[in-house]
């Protein structure tokens, strides 16, 4: 029996399915993989790219896929010509009908190398209506040898019609406790780091939001920094929410935002899910906690403020996270934000 998809953590009934079927040369022609950042959605794209065409799918002694071929290694590194991706600009809200002609044309056109070409969606759920009408000739009728994986965080906007002619995966994520059972017996970083600075750990297990990636790379020294930055903005910002605190103190907060879409997007997301936090010990005595390590934490940021008032900046940082992912104006779109929080009543 073949090891399948041995480096992918966890979700051990997914790569059961999908490498069962590869194996048995009955691989659907297109898979919707759904999950969120953090979910290792582009890492399973890549495996399951190089599982379609590992040279070794066949020899026994191997693992699904074996890594080490020449195909599997062009797939894994990005090199190889009959892999191709399509992702959203970072400047761009969605993907277009053109961009996905594109791709069509390429898929009847050019010639194979590999056994089975894989063009790769990325963020599928911002493809327009119309491009996901495009897309659907491709799905109704693909060409021989052609498998589409299509990437998602949420599926609510992929019209019916595209999901119905795929197979659906849905990517679980990791708990915290699981996370740091991980690191800790896989990285001598993250064990010193433990060791030595219980809280440090903790933040990065849960700033890593569900990925054992993420959570890795958050040990890096460089790395811990920018993300303990990021969290600190995002409390001074809820602190700066409370109804005693002045527009100042607010204004003082969200200046120290970043200004680049991207990473006000992670900016927004974090102080979403302080928020969160907050409204969740208002609600009960000792919920999961999202963001900071225990609740007791949470409740201690949360005395200030009376849950309605927590309710409605929750409400205002997502729509301004909202805007931020839909190409609104990034300076005009934080300055809004913060003008909508200082006239909330109580
Ligand atoms: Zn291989």
């Amino acid at each position: 029996m073949k090891a399948l998809f041995p480096t992918f953590l966890g979700n051990e009934e997914i790569k059961n399915r999908i490498g069962g079927a590869i194996l048995a040369d009955r691989s659907p022609h297109a898979f919707l993989i759904d999950g969120d950042g953090g979910a290792g959605k582009r890492t399973l794209t890549r495996l399951i790219a190089a599982a379609l065409n590992c040279e070794r799918r066949r020899t026994e002694g191997y693992a699904l896929p074996c890594l080490g071929c020449d195909s599997c290694r062009k797939i894994i590194s990005g090199a190889h010509v009959d892999v191709k991706e399509l992702s959203r600009s970072s400047d761009r809200a969605t993907v277009g009908v053109a961009e996905v002609k594109t791709l069509r044309e390429d898929m009847f056109l050019s010639a194979t190398e590999a056994e089975k070409k894989v063009y790769i969606i990325d963020d599928a759920e911002r493809l327009t209506p119309e491009a996901q009408n495009a897309l659907l000739i491709m799905l109704e009728e693909p060409p021989k040898n052609v498998v589409i994986l299509l990437l998602a965080s949420g599926t609510d906007r992929i019209l019916t019609t595209v999901k119905s002619r795929t197979q659906y995966i849905a990517l679980s994520r990791f708990t915290p406790d699981r996370i740091s059972d991980y690191i800790r017996k896989n990285s001598e970083a993250a064990e010193r780091l433990y060791l030595s600075d219980r809280a440090a750990f903790d933040a990065a297990v849960m700033a890593a939001d569900g990925s054992i990636g993420r959570a890795l790379s958050l040990i890096d020294p460089r790395e811990a920094e920018g993300a303990r930055e990021m969290r600190e903005r995002a409390i001074a910002f809820v602190r700066a929410c409370a109804p005693r605190a002045g527009f100042a103190e607010l204004k003082e907060a969200t200046d120290a935002f970043p200004t680049k879409r991207a990473e006000l997007s992670e900016q927004l997301e974090l102080a979403v899910r302080v928020l969160r936090d907050m409204i969740a010990v208002k609600r009960a005595d000792n919920p999961p906690t999202v963001f900071f390590p225990t609740a007791a934490e949470a409740r201690a940021e949360a005395e200030p403020f009376k849950i309605n008032r927590l309710i409605s900046v929750f409400e205002i940082v997502m729509a301004a996270h909202d805007d931020c992912n839909k190409n609104g104006n990034v300076t005009a779109l934080v300055t809004a934000m913060a003008g909508r929080i200082h006239l909330l009543k109580n």
